[in-house]
């Protein structure tokens, strides 16, 4: 499998550019390949590609047929899932077994899933209030969607927001973080192979400020799917505003984990880690605030550091590891000056915080003393950076906790079964897991309140977001 070229499929065309990106792999710092970039030209091909396949053989397909080609794919997904996620881990640095265990399983997943809504999606009969009058609904596709996507589980990520908008009859154009393209390109060949139509699914890759700005600048995309941060977005939502477009935003989190003195620590300590530090801790979900009841403070911060140090970070075919390096070098620095800034601001280290090379590696950093209003606690560092702060009661707790712009994920670790009921109801996020963390289902709505976006992905939430209500009135004269 080749890492990259200078070409690019569009409506069933293979186009050569001059206009390429490097590939870089983030555990050895080395060039692996090149990308091609798509620019304005090649935006405004694929867009009226995808309009153009809005309205020929996959707008007459029936829902079995549109379900055969998501089946399909996800079939073609499965058959070479070893490549790609090799391909995956070269490519974003994670553990090899990762992308192997969590990662192309779950893009096969979403394919599946989404394919068992094609046939089940209908609209409704409404009596109204007008004598002679009968209403019903229909379900129709969106449009064009752009779907713009991070890099830190690149393929799910495409096929999380490909799929549940394929299954309802969308075009899809993928734009792929500039940072972690391989896999989505490759998901654009399958897709061909599995045989969509030309235009039903395009990848662009390309830079942020460049591919994803002219899709969210088009008058011709009725929709922008976003999964990223809070800058490149408010970057996108500006630009959506030439021609209106929807918008689905799933964006960063601060996540609190809340841990009560009658918690399970045996059970707990394991997953607070894995919460922290998995997938290097480049994860919207993952838990970096550990709210902690004062009286097991020092228990849990010992037993938390003594995991946190034993973490084995390595490059992602190596044995037994569980964290790669970090995606790149701008972006370990940045990690590391927030473990500095923490210091400064009075947080202590206890574990954690080295870098070594040639690729990107930081070891899994955890501060104690923290405090809510620290920046380190405050701000999404997107990397293996985690503060403990303390807390004396529940009110307390919730406060802690709900004290952030965002509002994605919480987990409370807890054995008092009415607590947690109270907690899961009085904290603004869009998940809550209970003596659990990261907890993913194809089938259970995921995304935030605040800042941390608004749009499910996942389950029937997600096929909605991707379909608009038409109401028909027939007066029986
Ligand atoms: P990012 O915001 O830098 O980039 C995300 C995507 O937006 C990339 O494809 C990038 O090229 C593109 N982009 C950048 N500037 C743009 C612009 N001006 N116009 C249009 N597109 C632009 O994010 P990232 O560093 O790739 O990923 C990390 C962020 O993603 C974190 O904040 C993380 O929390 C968030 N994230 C959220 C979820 C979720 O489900 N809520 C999942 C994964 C990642």
């Amino acid at each position: 499998m080749s890492l990259g070229t200078n070409t690019l499929r569009l409506d069933g065309k293979s186009i050569r550019t001059n206009d390429t990106l490097p590939v870089m792999n983030p555990a050895t710092g080395e060039d692996v390949g090149r990308i091609p970039e798509a620019g304005p030209e090649l935006v405004d091909q694929a867009v009226a590609a995808a309009r153009h396949a809005l309205t020929g053989p996959w707008r007459d397909m029936t829902p079995s047929e549109r379900s055969a080609f998501l089946h399909r794919l996800a079939d073609l997904v499965q058959a070479e899932a070893d490549d790609l996620a090799r391909l995956e881990s070269t490519d974003n640095g994670k553990p090899l077994w990762a992308s192997q265990v969590i990662d192309i399983p779950q893009v096969a997943e979403l394919f599946r899933y989404n394919a068992g809504w094609c046939t089940k999606l209908h609209g409704d009969t409404i009596p109204p209030s007008w004598p002679g009058h009968t209403v019903w609904t229909a379900r129709e596709p969106v449009g064009v969607v752009a779907q713009i996507t991070p890099w830190n589980f690149p393929m799910m990520m495409a096929a999380r927001n490909a799929a549940p908008a394929l299954a309802t009859g969308n075009t899809v154009i993928l734009k792929p973080s500039e940072l972690t393209s391989l896999t989505t390109l490759r998901l654009g060949e399958l897709a061909e192979e599995a045989g969509f139509p030309p235009g039903v699914i395009t990848v662009l890759p390309g830079r942020g400020e460049v591919t994803g700005a002219a899709l969210a600048a088009h008058r011709d995309v009725d929709m922008v799917c976003f999964t990223g941060g809070q800058d490149a977005a408010r970057s996108v939502v500006k630009a959506s505003a030439c021609n209106f477009k929807k918008l689905h935003m799933e964006l960063g989190g601060k996540n609190p984990v809340i841990v009560f003195a009658d918690a399970d620590l045996d059970r707990a300590i394991p997953e607070i880690v894995g919460a922290a530090f998995s997938n290097a801790g480049q994860n919207c979900a993952a838990g970096t605030r550990v709210i902690v009841e004062q009286s097991i403070r020092d228990e849990l911060v010992g037993r938390l550091a003594d995991a946190t140090g034993q973490m084995r970070v390595g490059a992602p075919t190596e044995e037994n590891i569980e964290m790669g390096p970090l995606i790149s070098s701008d972006h370990r620095d940045r990690v590391r000056s927030y473990i500095e800034l923490g210091q400064s601001e009075g947080a202590e280290l206890v574990v954690g915080g080295e870098t070594s090379g040639p690729g990107y590696f930081l070891t899994p950093a955890l501060l104690t003393n923290a405090r809510p209003e620290m920046r380190f606690m405050r701000e999404e560092i997107f990397g293996p950076v985690a503060g403990v702060m303390t807390f004396t009661d529940e009110e307390e707790a919730t406060a802690l906790a709900n004290d952030t712009e965002y509002g994605l994920t919480a987990s409370v670790w807890s054995e008092n079964a009415g607590r947690a009921h109270r907690m899961a109801k009085s904290l603004q996020t869009g998940v809550v897991w209970l003596n659990c963390h990261n907890r993913f289902d194809v089938a259970v709505p995921f995304g935030g309140v605040k800042q941390s976006g608004h749009g499910r992905d996942h389950g029937l939430e997600a096929i909605m977001e991707f379909t608009s209500t038409k109401a028909v009135w027939l007066d029986h004269g």
